[in-house]
């Protein structure tokens, strides 16, 4: 017996989600590329939408989403009743290992991969196991040598933060074959919308292949992150047990229908990516000398390796004396000697390469 009440086993021994910093020096305007957010901000017609329910907050959201669930399935090719939406793709994360991770089970993810699904993983009872990776690219050989017979998931983010790297489609699929059927495979696809790499598969074809593979995708880094949208596609009996345990109310009436406009508005996720593209290799190719190197990106951020950590800080703190916020990705990923860059405003991007260039880094 205890004194007070103690949370679960394993709760108090998750390392909390470090966020990127949002705040510059006092006086000095603050131009946020921390959090991977879109370079050209919203779809016009997405906030209109928003906007458009402000009168009426006291009405309780449509518990399925089913409007964004339509235009989804509309706009993407896929079967509207299996798509689960939630409250950003964490709620949905959650959602799954809630599902399918319980004491004494596992999870594998590969070593830099995304830092939520360890906090989902320990947070429903199981212990994540960390696959080593190649040159920051996650290894399919090392991830299916992770699975033990514990496992109950495995997470890829593709392309995956904070790296930029991905896996084609060939060598996504080489993983799926690998895995037992009783193993889900959640494939996290949280920056699709940026891919221009030709071998990339956003793993819907997967998903309608195999009853073990689940596609997360996210509004939050096209646009939309303050509105908190994710959505899922799945298998017919995965939707249901996630529908079974979800908020009854989980996303709410604004973001669905700022997001159901996104959905549609394909012109202005066309001009996201191109944006993106464009500034993305412009920023990768001013960079990649100097003693630095730029981790080839797919995604709407770079990561910038140093020669060590303190070259790495010196830059940071560069940047930061001039408004320009970067992530550190040293505590929360174990990449002490990078920085990851999202990709933002020209002027933003100018900025970073002008103090980057005018720095000296020795090997
Ligand atoms: C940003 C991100 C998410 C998304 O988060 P939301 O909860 O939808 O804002 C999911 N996966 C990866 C890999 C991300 O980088």
């Amino acid at each position: 017996m205890t004194n007070r009440p103690t949370p679960q086993p394993g709760i108090l021994k998750i390392a909390p989600y470090v966020p990127g910093r949002s705040k510059a020096a006092p006086g000095v305007t603050a131009i946020k590329l921390s959090s991977n957010e879109s370079p050209l901000g919203a779809s016009p017609r997405a906030i209109a939408a928003y906007k458009s329910v402000a009168e009426h907050l006291e009405i309780y959201p449509e518990g399925t989403s089913a409007v964004l669930r339509t235009a989804l399935a509309e706009v993407h090719g896929l079967d509207a009743e299996r798509i689960v939406c939630g409250n950003g793709s964490d709620d949905l994360l959650h959602l799954l290992a809630q599902c399918y991770i319980g004491d004494g089970d596992d999870a594998v993810m590969s070593q830099y991969g995304f830092s939520v699904y360890p906090i989902v993983t320990e947070g429903a009872g199981g212990s994540i196991i960390m696959a080593p990776e190649a040159d920051y690219t996650a290894s399919v050989e090392a991830l299916l040598a992770a699975v033990t017979e514990r496992t109950r998931m495995v997470f890829l983010a593709n392309p995956n933060n904070p790296t930029g790297t991905y896996l084609s489609e060939a060598e996504v699929a080489r993983l799926h074959a690998g895995l037992r059927p009783d193993v889900l495979l959640v494939i996290d696809s949280a920056y699709a919308e940026y891919v221009t790499a030709a071998d990339y598969s956003v793993g819907a074809d997967l998903v309608e292949q195999a009853e073990n593979v689940v596609m997360v995708r996210t509004f939050s880094k096209m646009g939309l992150a303050a509105a908190r949208i994710g959505w899922m596609y799945g298998p017919a009996h995965v939707v249901d047990a996630v529908n079974r345990i979800r908020g009854p109310f989980n996303v709410n009436l604004p973001g669905q229908l700022a997001a159901t406009e996104a959905t549609r508005d394909v012109d202005f996720t066309r001009r996201l990516r191109d944006y993106n593209a464009q500034w993305r290799d412009w920023i990768t190719a001013e960079l990649s000398s100097n003693h630095l190197r730029v981790v080839q990106s797919e995604a709407n951020f770079v990561m910038v390796l140093f020669p060590d950590a303190a070259q790495a800080a010196a830059a940071f703190e560069a940047l930061l004396a001039r408004g320009l916020i970067v992530r550190e990705i040293g505590a929360s990923y174990g990449i002490a000697n990078g920085l990851r860059i999202s990709i933002g405003p020209e002027a933003a991007m100018r900025g970073v390469v002008e103090i980057l260039k005018s720095m000296v880094f020795v090997q």
